[in-house]
C-alpha cells in the first residue's frame, strides 16, 4: 500500500511517522512544494517552538480553539498534550513548562523538533520529495492520482496536510474532489489605532485587562501591550481569534472598550475611590496612583478624562469621578485595520469539519482521503494550541489511514 502525504509541515510529519509505525509495510511518501520541510516549525515561537500547552484535561484543552472545539474534544481522547510530551520524551526530546503554561523544548531551539522528525523519518524509511507542489488530485477506482505540474503519482491512501491557505485558491483542488471549503480569514492579529495618542505609551503592559468589541459579545482577558501602532498582547490576540470572522466582516473597523482594572465593576471602583478620598484626600491625584497600571498610563487616562494632575483627591467632585470611572473601566478606542502578529498567525477556515470523521480524520466524501492540521477549519489561540491540534489530527489520520 502506498500512503501519500501532501505537505511536509507539522501535521504532515506527524501523520507520516504515525502511519509508517502503524503500517510498517506501507510505502509512505511526503510531497512538499518547497525546497525545505517544516519551515513554520523552524520560525515558530520566535525560533523556540511552543510545542504544546500544559493543559491536561481534554475538555478544557478544547476550549482554546475558536474553531474546532467540539471536534477536537473527541480527537484529544486519542492524542492530547500529555501524549505530545510523552511522544517527544520517548524520542529523547525533553520539554520545559513555563509559568504561563507554554511548553517548549528544553533546548529552547525549534531545530531540536525538526531534527527529531527528520531522524525518525529517515530511520523509518519515509520518502520526502521536495519541490513537489500538488495541483490536482483525482480518484480512479480505489487509487488516487496525484498531480504536480510535471509528474503524476499514485497512492491508495492520501493524507492532505497543506496547512492554512490565506486564499481560497490554495484549496481549490480539494473543492474539486468534492470538499466544502469554509472561506479562509486571518486569525491572531493585533489592532491598529492610527493617530491615537495611546500609541505614545508603546511598551506599556497592563497585566490584567478585559477588552470587549463594542456591539458584540466578543471578550478578551489578560495582559494588554500598547504598541507603536495600537494594541497587542494576549487579550487582543484572543479577541482577534474569537472574532476572526466578525472582525473581517467589519473590514477591521470597530471600537474596543478596555477595562484597565481587569473585571472590576463600577460599584466596586466607586467604593475604592471613596476610600482613596478618605485615606489620601490631600494628595494630588497625579502623585497618587492607587491602581495596578503604570504612572504613564495613569497620567494618560487623567488627560483623556480632562482631569488636572494637580487636583487633590478630595476635590475631585462627582463629575470628575464619573469621567475617571468611565475611562478606567470602559475606555473606548477606534480600531482601523490590523497587523499580523509576528509570533504566531494562523488561518481560520479551510476544509469543513462536517465532511470529516473526527474519529479517523477520514473524509466522509472520498474514501481513503484523510486531513490533518491547519488545512481544516480548526485554529487555536496562542500558546502552543495550534501545534497541539496539528499533532493530534496528524496522529489520528496516520493511525487510521491504512485500515
Ligand atoms: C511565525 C509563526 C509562528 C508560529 N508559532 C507557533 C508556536 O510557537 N506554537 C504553535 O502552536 N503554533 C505556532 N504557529 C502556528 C503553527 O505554525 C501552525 O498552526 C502549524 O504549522 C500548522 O501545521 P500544518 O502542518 O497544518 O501546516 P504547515 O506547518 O503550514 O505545513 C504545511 C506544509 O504544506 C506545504 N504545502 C502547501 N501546499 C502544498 C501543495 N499544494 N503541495 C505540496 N505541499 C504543499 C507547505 O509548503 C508546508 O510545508 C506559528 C505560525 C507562524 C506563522
Amino acid at each position: 500500500m502506498k500512503i501519500a502525504i501532501i505537505g511536509g509541515g507539522a501535521a504532515g510529519f506527524f501523520a507520516a511517522l504515525t502511519a509508517k509505525k502503524e503500517f510498517p509495510s506501507a510505502e509512505v511518501t511526503i510531497y512538499e512544494k518547497a525546497a525545505r520541510v517544516l519551515a513554520k516549525v523552524k520560525i515558530s515561537g520566535g525560533g523556540r517552538c511552543n510545542v504544546t500547552h500544559a493543559c491536561f484535561e481534554n475538555k478544557l484543552l478544547a476550549t482554546h480553539y475558536p474553531r474546532g472545539e467540539n471536534y477536537l474534544k473527541k480527537a484529544f481522547e486519542q492524542f492530547n498534550a500529555d501524549s505530545t510530551i510523552e511522544w517527544f520524551n520517548n524520542r529523547g526530546v525533553e520539554m520545559k513548562t513555563y509559568p504561563d503554561g507554554c511548553i517548549f523544548p528544553l533546548s529552547n531551539d525549534s531545530q531540536t523538533i525538526i531534527d527529531c522528525f527528520l531522524t525518525e523519518a529517515s530511520k523509518l524509511g519515509i520518502k520526502i520529495l521536495y519541490n513537489h507542489s500538488i495541483i490536482l488530485v483525482e480518484k480512479q477506482d480505489s487509487v488516487f492520482i496525484i498531480n504536480t505540474r510535471e509528474k503524476q503519482f499514485k497512492a491508495e491512501r492520501l493524507i492532505v496536510t497543506i496547512g492554512g491557505q490565506p486564499k481560497r485558491s490554495g484549496l481549490e483542488f480539494l473543492e474539486k474532489i468534492g470538499h466544502a471549503i469554509i472561506e479562509p480569514v486571518p486569525s491572531l492579529f493585533t489592532f491598529n489605532m492610527p493617530e491615537n495618542p495611546i500609541r505614545e505609551l508603546m511598551g506599556n503592559v497592563v497585566e490584567k485587562t478585559t477588552v470587549k468589541v463594542e456591539g458584540t459579545k466578543l471578550l478578551g482577558k489578560g495582559p494588554l501591550l500598547v504598541t507603536h501602532w495600537g494594541m497587542s498582547g494576549p487579550a487582543i490576540l484572543q479577541l482577534s481569534a474569537w472574532g476572526a470572522r466578525i472582525l473581517e466582516e467589519k473590514s477591521y473597523h470597530f471600537a474596543v472598550l478596555v477595562n484597565w482594572l481587569n473585571d472590576v465593576r463600577e460599584n466596586e471602583l466607586r467604593k475604592f475611590i471613596d476610600e482613596t478620598i478618605i485615606n489620601h484626600g490631600l494628595k494630588m491625584i497625579g502623585n497618587l496612583n492607587p491602581f495596578p497600571i503604570t504612572n504613564r498610563l495613569w497620567h494618560f487616562l487623567m488627560l483623556k478624562s480632562e482631569i488636572s494632575q494637580e487636583i487633590r483627591w478630595k476635590d475631585l467632585g462627582k463629575k470628575n469621578i464619573n469621567k475617571l470611572v468611565n475611562t478606567l473601566i470602559n475606555d473606548r478606542y477606534e480600531v482601523k485595520g490590523k497587523t499580523t502578529f509576528k509570533e504566531e498567525f494562523v488561518t481560520a477556515g479551510g476544509v469543513s469539519l462536517q465532511d470529516v470523521d473526527i474519529k479517523t480524520m477520514e473524509s466522509r466524501k472520498v474514501k481513503g482521503l484523510f486531513f490533518a492540521g491547519e488545512v481544516l477549519d480548526i485554529d487555536g489561540i496562542t500558546g502552543g494550541f495550534n501545534f497541539q491540534s496539528a499533532w493530534t489530527t496528524g496522529f489520528v489520520a496516520g493511525k487510521n489511514c491504512g485500515n
